[in-house]
């Protein structure tokens, strides 16, 4: 399979990690949002991190440039569509949306255009199923964030073509990344195991066994993880946090899911972690002090 031309559907958190990648591999990449706003806030995001990327060594400025130069913005999605070999959609986690936005691109892309999704849970299979070629969708799950993370996660839908599974496979390893295909049940396999852990963390914290900082240290220096999982979620939005928790419940129906009353709580206040300025630490823009938020103290 020829992919040249690569439609990224989402600037946000991840779609702008994407499109960073795919951009240094040399592809030509259209970031596609709804809002003009998260298309400006997604490209100085790119651009800030090649910085980071030059400074350190692993780019030069003309490398950078000559990446930046392959990144189109737009929010014409139909228009970006028709020209695409490869879409990775990378919108808010909501099945509904997700839903809706393949029908969209299915319906102006190419017929051997692969429709990808970034979904850290939603069923492929039933994405795929609003489509009128499922064998040509699948999960492509980059981790947090994209341009340093090696994994990327491949699910294979219930429908989902082998030799469309063996391309995404080699075009992860065209980005420098590790692919590592798995089959498609909530959660796969990365938040299947991750999310219940940050859960519970959650429900340690809620009924008082320890605080913010004992929990997160004591996973840090007893388990040897690089950040404690009040940190991670934080990080990763506690709003996609309780996403997943509600597929994993929803779909293995297992009370073991249910998510922390805490975490929703938290989410209807707003307190959606790094994102938002508050989780459970404090964020401060252009400082890396770990606060607890006033209302762990
Ligand atoms: P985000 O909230 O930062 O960004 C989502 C973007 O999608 C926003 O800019 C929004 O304007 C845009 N959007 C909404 N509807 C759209 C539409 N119809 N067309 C085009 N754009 C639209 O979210 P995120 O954290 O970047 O997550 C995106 C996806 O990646 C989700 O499916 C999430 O589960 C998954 N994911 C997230 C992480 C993480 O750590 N945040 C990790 C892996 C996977």
């Amino acid at each position: 399979m020829n992919i040249s031309n690569v439609v990224v559907i989402g600037a946000g958190a991840m779609g702008n990690g994407i499109a960073h990648v795919f951009a240094t591999a040399g592809f030509r990449v259209s970031l596609v949002d709804i809002s003009e706003e998260a298309l400006a806030k997604g490209l100085a995001n790119i651009s800030k991190n090649m910085d980071r990327q030059v400074a350190k060594g692993s780019m030069t400025e003309d490398q950078k440039q000559v990446a930046i130069s392959c990144i189109h913005s737009s929010t014409d999605l139909a228009s970006a569509a028709s020209a695409a070999d490869l879409i990775v959609e990378a919108a808010t986690e909501n099945e509904e949306l997700k839903k809706k936005i393949f029908k969209q691109i299915d319906a102006s892309a190419p017929a051997n255009c692969i429709l990808a999704t970034n979904t850290s849970s939603i069923s492929i299979t039933r994405l795929a199923a609003v489509t009128s070629r499922p064998g040509k969708v699948i999960g492509m799950h980059f981790m947090n964030p994209v341009p340093v993370m090696k994994l990327v996660e491949i699910i294979l839908g219930y429908q989902t073509e082998k030799e469309v599974g063996q391309a995404v496979e080699e075009l992860s390893r065209t980005l420098g990344k590790i692919p590592l295909t798995v089959k498609d049940f909530p959660g796969f396999i990365a938040n299947r195991i991750l999310m219940p852990m940050i859960n519970e963390a959650i429900c340690a914290l809620h009924e008082g066994v320890g605080g913010v900082e004992e929990i997160d240290q004591i996973m840090k220096l007893g388990m040897a993880h690089p950040m404690g999982p009040l940190q991670l979620a934080d990080f990763i939005g506690l709003d996609v946090c309780l996403s997943i928790m509600n597929v994993l419940h929803s779909g293995f129906g297992n009370p073991k899911y249910f998510p922390s009353p805490l975490l929703q709580n938290m989410v209807s206040a707003g307190n959606l972690g790094a994102k938002s300025g508050q989780g459970f630490y404090t964020y401060t823009p252009g400082s890396k002090e770990l606060i607890v938020a006033p209302y762990f103290k």
